[in-house]
């Protein structure tokens, strides 16, 4: 038989010695197969493989661009087939549904070669069965890629998702998973820690004389200034507004007093310039307690919070320590 009668074959010798699928393939160990196949052409959007509707066979792209297209919960995945590779020949090896939905992204002229001739071109040919086998780890290879890179795009939108984008501290979330954690950690959750509650005085006196972007700028310096003051263990959190709470891991009640007044007087001393070369200062009043067996965020925190109402109305820009009431309640300094 003359392989190369277009009359008979659905492809010629030439455009199969292009196709990458057929690369260092000889194209007579495969001509008598390729009797058994067909061409035809897609318009744009003809679906080629469905999920909904299955059928075993191998699609070589000769001209055009097909579309992959992969849905699975609520998550989906694209990438493009370009002529030469194939598609639908994962089904043919597994035997099983396909999941992904193949359509023509433009026009496109494709060989057709049906699920037995497509494993019996594979058996008569080792060259044949390598280029698929290399089609198929470049595939894996890119998926795993892909899922990586959506997994890390994921757990920077996580991240994010726990940190004030103003002032760069963590926020509220954070310090509940991080205490949480920590509980879990922690022998029965007994660790020491201390958490201050530090509230801007009068900030709102700030905003109106000021304005909103000059707010913004004084919470900026005192989460820096704040920062500044700490060790690389402690925990600051923008709590909200401009309400800022500090954990302090291993902290004894006498230094926690000597790092609340250190806190005090640095937002005291600190000179905020606006931008339009104003200067501004602020005092900030800081209530703090010590956790207790049993405490959630919330209930710790409501007691530093006890301890930072109580400095608020002693006079503000001073600290408070709730000794809880069985100890002799408030301690102003
Ligand atoms: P006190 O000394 O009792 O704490 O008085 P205060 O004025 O600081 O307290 P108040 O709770 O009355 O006001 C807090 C203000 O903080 C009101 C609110 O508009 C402002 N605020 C909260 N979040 C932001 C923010 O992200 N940016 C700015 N600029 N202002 C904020
Ligand atoms: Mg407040
Ligand atoms: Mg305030």
């Amino acid at each position: 038989m003359n392989y190369d009668d277009r009359e008979t074959l659905p492809i010629s010798r030439n455009e199969f010695s292009n196709l990458e699928i057929f690369k260092n393939v000889q194209f007579e160990k495969l001509a008598g197969f390729l009797l058994g196949c067909k061409t035809f052409v897609a318009d744009p959007g003809t679906r080629l493989i469905d999920p909904q509707n299955p059928v075993r066979q191998v699609y070589i792209l000769l001209d055009g661009l097909l579309e992959v297209r992969m849905e699975s919960r609520g998550g989906s995945f694209t990438d493009t087939i370009s002529p030469g590779h194939c598609v639908g020949e994962m089904s043919v090896f597994d035997d099983i549904e396909p999941s992904a939905l193949v359509s023509a992204k433009e026009k496109s002229r494709l060989l057709m070669i049906p699920h037995d001739v497509a494993m019996s071109m594979i058996r008569a040919s080792h060259e044949l069965c390598l280029n698929f086998l290399q089609i198929l780890s470049q595939r894996v290879r890119n998926n795993n890629r892909i899922v990586c890179e959506e997994q890390f795009h994921l757990r920077r939108m996580e991240e994010s998702a726990k940190v004030d984008p103003m002032t760069g501290l963590h926020n509220r979330r954070w310090l509940e998973e991080m205490y949480t954690r920590e509980i879990s950690r922690s022998n029965m959750g007994n660790f020491q820690l201390m958490a201050f509650m530090l509230d801007i005085d009068h900030f709102k006196n700030v905003n109106d004389t000021y304005g909103h972007l000059a707010g913004d700028q004084v919470l900026i310096s005192v989460a820096q200034t704040l920062t500044k003051s700490l060790r690389p263990s402690d925990m600051p959190v923008r709590y909200g507004g401009e309400e800022f709470s500090v954990f302090l891991p291993g902290t004894s009640t006498e230094n926690a007093r000597i790092i609340a007044e250190r806190i005090r007087s640095n937002m005291e001393n600190m000179s905020i310039v606006l931008s339009d070369g104003t200067f501004l200062q602020v005092t900030v009043s800081i209530g703090f307690a010590e956790r207790i067996a049993g405490d959630t965020v919330a209930s710790l925190i409501q007691r530093a919070d006890q301890a930072l109402y109580h400095a608020k109305q002693n006079g503000r820009n001073r600290c408070c320590m709730n000794l809880g009431e069985n100890d002799g309640g408030m301690v102003l300094f």
